[in-house]
């Protein structure tokens, strides 16, 4: 029964069992109070579906298996190791230990069950693990015998020193379980866990660490699965709504003139979704809602197009335009983009960056508030205080990953609810999409424009590479330029920029001595970055040698060659990125990696990249080998950690848990109906510090 006086808000040292010495250690993994007890979900569950019989082993499984131990002893052969014998009922299998023997050679005692997870082996025909996982089970918990299905928490070292490790967990929890999930509200409506066929929380709780049977197990994770999804999926909700929803903006109801008489100026035809995506964006500008869209397409599918023929819709009706960069070099691209296309009208266009004088930007920044420019594009300067708009209308910022949902913000109070079109290159699998954009409608560039690209991928060994420095000198010389880009990570980013430097050291001094060289890399301040890039785009440098920094770079027409040194060491995702920057003038370009990595799997890795140009398809392979943590890399994404959710795999969920939260917050948009009270107050406890960025309109 419950001791008096404990609740779920008690200082976890005073529940049963605790005390000062192990309350601290729960601290210590985050574990302030009794109800936190209830979240520490175990990492895995043993019963008769995951463990395997000794007897249906087989060589090189991954497997768990449980079982008691017969003998062990520590072994002197050639080398020191300590040998633990365990057998289940079918079989025996050894368990091995070069390192760490003083540390493993007290856990066990004979008779003990324990549970060991690892890598079947065969040494001298008997299974074996090297340096399996393990966990020790207490009396009568061998779910082989007793049909139980029992819990494994995950522990720390820490943990471990105050008796606290998967069974320790267990015995708390075990006494505690019953009263303090009692306590837990529902805070989901009624009505929701009815249609979702959902079980309630404080059951979902007890099972969830005290399971009956497979059956329950599995609701109860999907409960909580659901939650962390479906809250999620609220904060994203409740974005859109207070961005979106919630605000009044501007409607363009004609697409005027000025845009009539760009789309006919334009000297190509636009794709087909090119169009639709038109369709799209004009349709959101038309209504009163203020316009929140991603505008998705790879490298060279013809997104800035789409955007600079969005833009001339406010301003045929007296409004501005902007566009804001990620790098003053992208702006100015944008700039020169506009002007070409804007050519033939009466705009004014000004470009606002961070060097300009004091007395030019005066000048800039006057045409801006007085109205007199009508399309304003920069860098991130466009967001600083002193950028006074006369009406802005609409903005598109470039490359959404490097800005994030605070900016987005900032330059929307640049305007009375302008409209927004964001644009990403980084193609994001569509599973990823709900809920890294989730707060975003979103528009896909499917097709390419035809006859824009020409590029031939090749995979080579370093055995290859005098005769393919050959190939890059004779395309030098035929006048195009080239690319050559080494790997750089943090963690050997000292060797990595040796790498860079010596090999641009030995091609301009031997291979390629007859160009111009020049070595890019992230060490450099940005102004030597841009004046770099600068003299590549304006064809002053031939070879441009440089770490990875290119990777979300300009527009180089005349580049038609990229060489990847170490290519096993990128992403599918950033190679694919990195290829984008070549043939962009349409002509027949060559993008070639070399890789010595050994083993089938890194060499099939790579062979996508040749087989395929679609950044979409190259983005899902990319997901489904590296998981999504990798998949951005240091990029923020903005996604919590869930404990048990994963927004890959648990896609079904996911889009269940969307649902059902955008729904409720248009019928509810402020959480205010007294069903939603107690929704509201657990969505408001912990997603506060993340609705920073949002007023509410
Ligand atoms: P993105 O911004 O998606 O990388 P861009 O808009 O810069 O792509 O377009 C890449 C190149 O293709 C540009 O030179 C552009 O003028 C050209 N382009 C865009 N749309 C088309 C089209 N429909 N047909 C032919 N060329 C196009
Ligand atoms: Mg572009």
């Amino acid at each position: 029964m419950a001791e008096a006086g404990i609740d779920l808000s008690t200082s976890i040292q005073y529940l049963k069992g605790i005390g000062p010495k192990r309350g601290a250690a729960l601290q210590s993994i985050g574990i302030q109070n009794a109800g936190d007890l209830l979240y520490y979900y175990p990492r895995r569950y043993l019963d008769r579906r995951t463990i395997t019989s000794i007897s249906d082993l087989k060589k090189d499984d991954s497997a768990t298996i449980v079982g008691e131990v017969v003998s062990m002893g520590i072994e002197r052969g050639r080398k020191k190791r300590f040998r633990l014998i365990i057998e289940d009922g079918t079989g025996y299998i050894s368990c091995v230990w070069f390192n760490g023997i003083r540390y493993v050679q007290n856990k066990f005692k004979e008779d003990q069950s324990i549970a060991l997870y690892g890598k079947v082996g065969i040494f001298g025909n008997q299974f074996t693990m090297v340096h399996p996982e393990f966990d020790l089970l207490g009396e009568g918990q061998n779910p082989l015998k007793t049909g139980a299905i029992i819990p494994v928490y995950p522990s720390t070292e820490e943990l471990k020193k105050v008796k606290l490790d998967s069974n320790g967990m267990m015995k708390i929890l075990k006494n505690s379980i019953y009263p303090l999930s009692s306590q837990v509200f529902d805070y989901l409506p009624k009505e929701l866990i009815a249609k979702e066929n959902l079980m309630e929380l404080p059951e979902a709780l007890r099972q969830i660490h005290f399971c009956e049977d497979e059956k329950l197990l599995e609701q109860a994770i999907h409960r909580i699965k659901y939650d962390e999804l479906f809250f999620y999926q609220l904060l994203l909700a409740v974005r859109k709504q207070s961005a979106k929803t919630g605000r009044v903006g501007i409607k363009f109801t004609h697409l005027g003139n000025l845009f009539k008489a760009m789309y006919k100026s334009l000297p190509f035809e636009l794709t087909e979704s090119q169009q639709s995506v038109l369709k799209e964006i004009q349709k959101d500008m038309a209504q009163r809602e203020p316009m929140q869209r991603l505008l998705q397409g790879d490298v060279g599918s013809g997104k800035t197009v789409v955007a600079l023929l969005a833009a001339s819709v406010p301003i045929g009706s007296g409004y501005q335009s902007a566009i804001m960069a990620p790098t003053e070099i992208l702006s100015k691209q944008h700039y020169n983009n506009a002007v070409k296309l804007f050519g033939n009208t009466d705009i004014n266009i000004v470009h606002i960056v961070g060097g300009q004088s004091k007395s030019e930007r005066r000048k800039l920044l006057d045409m801006v508030s007085s109205g007199e420019a009508n399309l304003i594009i920069g860098t991130h300067a466009l967001i600083y205080k002193d950028v006074v708009f006369h009406k802005l209308g609409f903005v598109t910022i470039d490359e959404q990953h490097r800005f994030g949902v605070e900016q987005r913000s900032e330059i929307m109070k640049k305007g009375v609810n302008p409209d927004i079109l964001i644009m990403s290159a980084t193609p994001i699998p569509r599973s990823l999409g709900l809920s890294v954009y989730g707060d975003l409608d979103i528009s896909v560039l499917t097709d390419m424009p035809v006859g824009v690209r020409n590029v031939r991928s090749e995979l080579r060994g370093s055995g290859s590479r005098k005769n393919i420095y050959e190939f890059i000198n004779d395309k030098l010389k035929e006048g195009g330029q080239a690319f050559i880009v080494y790997p750089l990570v943090e963690e050997s980013e000292k060797m990595d920029l040796l790498a860079a430097k010596e090999g641009y050291k030995l091609l301009s001094e031997d291979l390629l001595r007859e160009h111009k060289l020049a070595l890019l890399h992230g060490r450099l301040s940005s102004k030597e970055k841009e004046n770099i890039m600068r003299e590549f785009s304006e064809g002053e440098i031939d070879v441009l040698v440089a770490t990875t920094v290119i990777e979300v770079g300009i527009d180089v027409p005349n580049a038609n060659v990229m060489l990847v040194e170490n290519a096993e060491r990128f992403g599918l995702s950033q190679l694919h990125q990195l290829r984008g920057r070549i043939g962009r003038g349409g002509e027949k370009s060559y993008f070639i990696m070399i890789s010595d990595a050994k083993g089938e799997a890194a060499g099939k890795r790579l062979k996508v990249i040749c087989e395929t140009d679609n950044g979409f398809k190259i983005a899902d392979e990319d997901l489904k080998q590296r998981g999504y943590g990798d998949f951005f890399g240091k990029q923020q994404h903005g996604i919590p950690k869930f404990r048990l959710a994963d927004i890959v795999t648990d896609i079904a969920v996911v889009k269940k848990a969307r649902i059902a939260a955008f729904e409720l917050i248009k019928n509810d948009p402020h959480l205010r109906l007294p069903a939603n009270r107690l929704l509201r107050d657990k969505f408001m406890k912990d997603y506060a510090e993340r609705l920073k960025f949002i007023e509410t309109g």
